[in-house]
């Protein structure tokens, strides 16, 4: 039986303990939050760095192409006859131009046949009007001007200067090297030399890594440029909505042992839809990590850029990573240690906490009775005490004395005195109120505290415990009756004084024939 308020004691300690604690888990989460921070940064570093590897072959393919371009360009198609024939188609009739557009052909077939070997597609000459005038792919399409949907023709033809860049045309894409040509110095046309992106992307393939490397043309693209007759050539990309796949480009996939062909896989398409349709919108190059079936993939999207600087697609790689996998691999086990270690910090907490108050109690309490004891009465005594000097209110103290209670132990035994007087205390408890407080005062004596209590009413109390006490059937003894001296604190004096003065009530009691309550003012 512990009245409420044992808190009284050591609270400077209980807050110790909490803010202990809180520290523990600030800095344990600053760990944590660093440790984060720290795996993104090396994850962007990677991912940078791949980026860029990828980057840098691409760059390197294409720097090759356009020497080998520049060369076909300068020892084959710079070339008197050929800038003749030209020269002449853009002066003369619809007729004059087929025969021209014939000789040129045949001149130049065995050439776009060699180069063609070597990867490139076009060989596409235009007049100096932007209109085209050979397509060595496609020699039976000619007359169309291009000079509204072909910014490299217009660059050519308008500022007469070589440009070089991707960009999607009326029946191919490619990286196009677009070389104006003049003849006598006059401006005549342009011709310009290109790779597909599958040749880009072939060459890719042969390095050793394992991946799918792909081509993905802007769907509003390609409608708007491309001859409607020759749209088939064009496909829906598999998981990047609004984008298509070059057919010739994607056979690569089909082709190339280097390949891993997610495309095949239903479920990784559905991963991949969610990982990339989201950053496809912007437009932007970007990469992520993709987790399926216990491995870890590097998705790597670049933007491709047309000639004048517009988006038109992506070229995207896919390729089985390990290292993805150990960042989020030590990424689960950091996750699973930090919930393992705030677990038994809150378990130790609270341990702590148990402790503290067992402790407490310990100190507290008397251990046979259960209730406060002498010095544990003392500091509430000097807390109430104080309160009545401050609030000017009334402060009662009572000292009750079991009578005879050595004949109890004789007659009895030690231990029955012992039930007895626990039983006692559990009687008084009960009948006192919350905020009172009752304490051993020492063998079968004990104290009352009696808060906010004038000496009538404390004396009632007393009474009024006192007939319980005797009423009460106990076990063993069965009837016992106690004394008691109630006294009224006077507030300027101490407590030492007041409780002396209860102890002479007691005794008075004694006195007077025992098993009655005295009051002394
Ligand atoms: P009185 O009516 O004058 O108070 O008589 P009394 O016998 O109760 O008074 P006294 O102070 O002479 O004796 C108190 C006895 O209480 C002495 C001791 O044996 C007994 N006592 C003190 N502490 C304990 C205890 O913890 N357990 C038990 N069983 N007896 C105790
Ligand atoms: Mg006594
Ligand atoms: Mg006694």
């Amino acid at each position: 039986m512990i009245p409420g308020e044992y808190r009284l004691k050591f609270p400077t300690i209980r807050r110790f303990t909490f803010f202990f604690f809180i520290f523990l888990i600030l800095i344990y989460t600053g760990l944590i939050v660093y440790f984060e921070y720290d795996q993104n940064r090396k994850l962007v570093d990677y991912f940078d760095y791949r980026d860029e590897l990828l980057d840098n072959s691409i760059q390197d393919i294409l720097g090759t192409y356009e020497e080998f371009s520049n060369f076909i360009f300068d020892s084959q198609i710079n070339q008197d006859s050929v800038l003749k024939l030209i020269a002449q188609a853009n002066e003369g009739s619809e007729t004059a131009k087929g025969t021209i557009r014939q000789q040129l052909y045949s001149d130049l077939l065995q050439i776009y046949e060699r180069i063609q070997t070597y990867n490139f597609r076009q060989l596409h000459f235009h007049l100096a009007n932007g209109e085209s005038f050979l397509r060595f792919h496609s020699p039976d399409k000619y007359g169309d001007n291009l000079m509204d949907v072909r910014e490299s023709i217009r660059i050519a033809n308008e500022e007469k200067r070589y440009v070089t860049g991707f960009e999607e045309g009326r029946i191919l894409n490619g990286y196009r090297f677009v070389y104006p040509l003049a003849y006598s110095g006059s401006h005549i046309g342009s011709v310009e030399v290109s790779v597909s992106m599958a040749s880009v992307i072939s060459e890719l393939y042969k390095s050793s890594i394992k991946r799918d490397v792909g081509f993905l043309i802007d769907n509003d693209l390609v409608e708007n440029t491309v001859f409607s007759d020759e749209q088939n050539r064009y496909m829906p990309s598999f998981a990047a909505e609004n984008y298509l796949h070059d057919k010739e480009v994607f056979q690569l996939i089909e082709e190339s042992t280097n390949s891993v062909k997610f495309y095949k896989d239903a479920n990784f398409i559905e991963k991949l839809k969610a990982t990339i349709n989201e950053d496809l919108r912007l437009k932007e190059s970007f990469r992520n990590s993709l987790f399926y079936n216990g491995k870890a993939y590097l998705v790597q999207y670049l933007a491709v850029k047309d000639i004048s600087g517009k988006p038109a697609g992506y070229l995207f790689s896919i390729s089985e990573n390990s290292y993805l996998l150990e960042i989020q691999r030590q990424k689960m086990i950091m996750l699973f240690f930090s919930i393992f270690t705030i677990l038994i910090l809150i378990t130790m907490f609270w341990i702590t906490l148990k402790i503290q108050s067992i402790v407490r109690k310990m100190i507290m309490v008397d251990q046979l009775t259960q209730v406060y004891n002498r010095s544990s009465f003392f500091e509430f005594s000097l807390k109430e005490a104080a309160r009545q000097r401050r609030n000017h209110s009334s402060l009662s103290f009572a000292l009750l004395d079991i009578d005879h209670f050595k004949i109890i132990n004789d007659t009895f035994g030690h231990s029955a005195g012992d039930s007895t007087l626990k039983q006692l205390a559990e009687i008084v408890s009960k009948s006192i109120r919350e905020y009172d407080i009752f304490a051993r005062y020492g063998g079968e004596e004990f104290v009352l505290l009696l808060p906010d209590t004038r000496l009538e009413d404390g004396s009632a109390i007393l009474e009024r415990i006192r007939e319980r006490v005797a009423a009460y059937d106990f076990p063993t003894v069965k009837h016992i009756t106690i004394s008691a001296g109630v006294i009224e604190k006077r507030p300027e004096e101490s407590v030492d004084v007041a409780i002396s003065r209860a102890d002479s009530a007691m005794y008075e009691a004694k006195a007077r024939g025992r098993n009655q309550v005295v009051q002394e003012s």
